[in-house]
């Protein structure tokens, strides 16, 4: 069985030629086959040519360039189209990531996961990235139901149906396990070794967490109502619909009390503060309603059938019948 493992590259000329190194030893000695991708995201530096000539001593090693820095994320997506092994590894290629932990995950993935994320116990990092990245876990955690302690560590495995089936954009590499979890593949963690950034500085800053809180939004939304989004929308559209539609009954009511009826004294509903918020209510319930059948239609035209179900297994089907193409 062929491991592809997957290093996403930006300026990362110090360590390439040692991450291969040691790669290669924790494989010669457990026998297990790989190949080696690194893709750069527009790097400045030398990496480029290390991966070159890499690729050019090693049969195993291979290179994809970018034109420009694109993000990790599509670095990574690069990589799983390029891979052609059965499993997928991603690592960082700033060595803090343990090439030592690849037999203990592969183990962990025969057990019968789909899955396995890495979890940096003993973090060697700043602390300015450890506590926020502590409560951007516990967030995640609670919002998409699936409790990992390290979302965003960079070693991951999976099987290849998993690379298949995710789509990962903007900055969603953070979320494969969510995504895959979402999808019913099984996920799980694992402890690693961690080890502090040896060359090179790291590419991001602060505002990944505030970049990492509308991903986990956009996550939530994607995996709870990706495919039916009218039930978000609309249901907000239809509670502030149905709060303004209250309003208005009321102050007809006291309209007619006054001025049909004459029950009560005179006296103008045009000035209540009432008016103007029911207004607003019903505007903005029948704009979120709007938004979701416009989703709605993006969904059904141009949506895939094979985004709506993930097949694990499946027998023989008979095939008499022409089928029907997705
Ligand atoms: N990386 C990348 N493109 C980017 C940013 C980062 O390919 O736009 C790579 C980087 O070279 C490294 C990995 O992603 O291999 C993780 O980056 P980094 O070590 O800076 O993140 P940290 O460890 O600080 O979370
Ligand atoms: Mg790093």
């Amino acid at each position: 069985m062929l491991l592809s493992i997957i290093v996403p590259v930006l300026n990362e000329e110090e360590s390439l030629r040692e991450l291969h190194q040691q790669i290669e030893a924790v494989c010669a000695r457990e026998q297990i086959s790989f190949e080696l991708l690194f893709i750069d995201d527009g790097s400045t530096d030398k990496s480029w040519e290390i991966i070159q000539s890499l690729s050019q001593a090693e049969s195993n090693v291979a290179g994809i360039r970018f034109r420009r820095n694109f993000g990790k994320a599509a670095a990574l997506t690069a990589g799983m189209r390029a891979a052609e092994g059965e499993i997928i590894l991603m690592m960082d290629a700033d060595l803090q990531d343990d090439p030592e932990e690849i037999p203990k995950f592969l183990a962990k993935l025969r057990e019968g996961y789909d899955v396995v994320n890495g979890w940096k116990q003993r973090r060697l990092d700043p602390w300015h990235k450890v506590y926020p990245s502590r409560v951007f876990n516990g967030m995640i955690g609670s919002l998409t139901g699936l409790k990992l302690h390290d979302h965003n560590c960079g070693l991951k495995m999976f099987h290849r149906d998993v690379a298949a089936e995710i789509r990962i954009y903007g900055e969603l590499h953070r979320f494969i396990p969510v995504l895959a979890a979402a999808r019913g593949f099984r996920v799980t963690e694992m402890p690693v070794n961690h080890r502090p950034r040896q060359h090179g500085h790291s590419k991001y800053g602060f505002n990944r967490f505030l970049r990492g809180f509308l991903d986990t939004l956009t996550v939530c939304f994607l995996t709870g109502y990706g495919q039916r989004p009218q039930h978000m929308l609309g249901a907000i559209g239809l509670f502030f619909f149905g709060l303004g539609i209250l309003g208005f009954g009321y102050l007809s009511i006291l309209w007619g009390l006054m001025n049909i009826f004459h029950a009560i004294p005179v006296e103008p509903i045009g000035t209540r503060p009432l008016l103007a918020y029911s207004l607003a209510a019903t505007v903005l319930g029948a704009q979120a309603m709007s938004l979701g059948l416009l989703a709605e239609l993006l969904i059904a035209y141009t949506g895939r059938e094979r985004d709506n179900y993930s097949v694990s297994e499946r027998t023989d089907l008979p095939t008499e019948k022409p089928r029907l193409n997705s």
